[in-house]
């Protein structure tokens, strides 16, 4: 942490020269995501036609709100949400909405759910795995669901929600007459990485008449590759999807989608009119299909961002953090860790010798001496023990800081 420059404004304006010293002061106190041992979390270094194109909305200053006030964002909005329906196969009908977040995505996806079910099914409940993202917890407190609505169920061995403790709640849901308001799948959970068996969810969904929801935040850019888009493979049968394209791809902050098997629904959900807005003449305005009002054109930075990788960069940027993953986990002794298994491109792990105890300080000490030597990792709460986590989306982290971070952590405990 580093001093703050003044806070306030003085009383006759700052120079230049004084805004831009102020200024270094701030970027000197940042995160550095471009930093090749940049590997806690899920922020990776910004593409340049991003941080153009996040300047650019800037100075247009447009408005998603209305149409009428962002003319052709609204438009390259509501195409570009095509084009990732399109990519991951949800049928004509489809659209979605930006969203400053994943969380607001979740939300929204769940407010729609609770539209679609109808005010007559009342106190419904929320089912999702016990690796589920938090923002579904905040999502079930601030739609006002009852206390006991959340319902986590069991992992299986591989970090994927288990199917028969699904299918039996759903069953005895049913036989109590209890409403579901939505299946929560997680593709690529945030510690592990892990992908809920999307496929046998959507059936076990479609036979329950149940909304699927696929917090896919992570794991969704996955779809747009041609080598692993099966790893997406079920996703294409979801009633609605959250995908951050801020989390891998480098499209800078905030970049998320919420997409809608039937767009009908965001404006079922959100749609109140707006009086002093002219009638859309072509897309509805997005003050009308999302929770947020006032909203600043993130489209511009995604289109962008995109087109500057091209397939071939999108592919190149998802296959390197798949391959680092690996490379990275082949290094790490096997007689020393036990890696949490998943199939995207972050990895937990923790000691194999040693109690609950021992893991904490290991954790902490190992983690503090990494961040010493270059290497930011990050220490999450997993079971019943602290880990330590890598995410592999950073391209500027190569194969010698792959070995030689794996040297100082094999280094970092006896032999076994
Ligand atoms: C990051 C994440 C979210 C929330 O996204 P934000 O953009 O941080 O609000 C939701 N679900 C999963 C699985 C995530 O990893």
């Amino acid at each position: 942490m580093r001093p703050l420059p003044d806070v306030a404004p003085g009383v006759e304006g700052a120079s230049v020269d004084s805004l831009l010293s102020d200024l270094q002061q701030v970027m000197d106190g940042a995160y550095q995501p471009s930093h090749p041992g940049a590997l806690a979390h899920l922020d990776p270094p910004p593409l340049t036609a991003s941080i153009a194109a996040e300047l650019v909305c800037a100075g247009l200053n447009n408005n998603l709100l209305a149409e009428e006030l962002s003319p052709g964002l609204t438009g390259l909005e509501h195409d570009l949400c095509r084009w990732f329906c399109h990519r991951i196969g949800l049928p004509r009908g489809s659209g979605g909405v930006l969203a400053s977040g994943g969380t607001l995505s979740n939300l929204m996806a769940l407010v729609a759910a609770r539209a679609a079910l109808g005010a007559t099914h009342r106190d419904p409940v929320l089912l999702c795995s016990q690796d589920a993202h938090v923002s579904i917890n905040k999502a079930a407190k601030v739609i006002g669901l009852a206390d006991d609505a959340l319902q986590r169920l069991p992992v299986a061995t591989e970090g994927g929600l288990c199917l028969e403790a699904l299918a039996d709640r759903l069953r005895s849901l049913q036989a109590e007459g209890r409403p579901c308001l939505a299946v929560v799948a997680t593709a690529g959970t945030t510690v592990r990485g892990a992908i809920d068996p999307l496929s046998d969810l959507a059936n076990l969904c479609r036979d329950a008449e149940v909304w699927l929801h696929v917090d896919a935040a992570i794991g969704g850019v996955f779809a747009l590759s041609s080598s692993h888009a099966s790893l997406m493979r079920g996703m294409e049968q979801a009633d609605s999807i959250t995908l951050n394209p801020q989390k891998l791809l480098g499209i800078t902050k905030a970049s998320s989608l919420l997409l809608l098997r039937d767009r009908i629904h965001l404006r079922q959900a959100f749609s109140t009119g707006l009086p002093y807005m002219e009638a859309p003449r072509g897309m509805d305005h997005g003050g009308e299909i999302g929770l947020q009002g006032t909203r600043p054109a993130e489209i511009l930075k995604l289109w962008l961002g995109l087109r500057q990788l091209g397939e071939a960069g999108i592919e190149a940027t998802l296959s390197g953090a798949l391959q680092r993953r690996a490379a990275f986990a082949a290094l790490l002794d096997p007689g020393k860790f036990t890696l949490l298994s998943g199939d995207l491109h972050l990895l937990a792990f923790h000691a194999n010798k040693g109690g609950i105890d021992a893991a904490g300080r290991w954790s902490e000490d190992t983690r503090q001496m990494l961040l010493s030597n270059g290497y930011m990792l990050s220490r999450p709460f997993y079971g019943d023990r602290f880990c330590l986590k890598a995410v592999f989306g950073n391209p500027h982290t190569t194969a010698q800081h792959l070995s030689d971070l794996s040297a100082r952590l094999n280094e970092s405990l006896a032999p076994a």
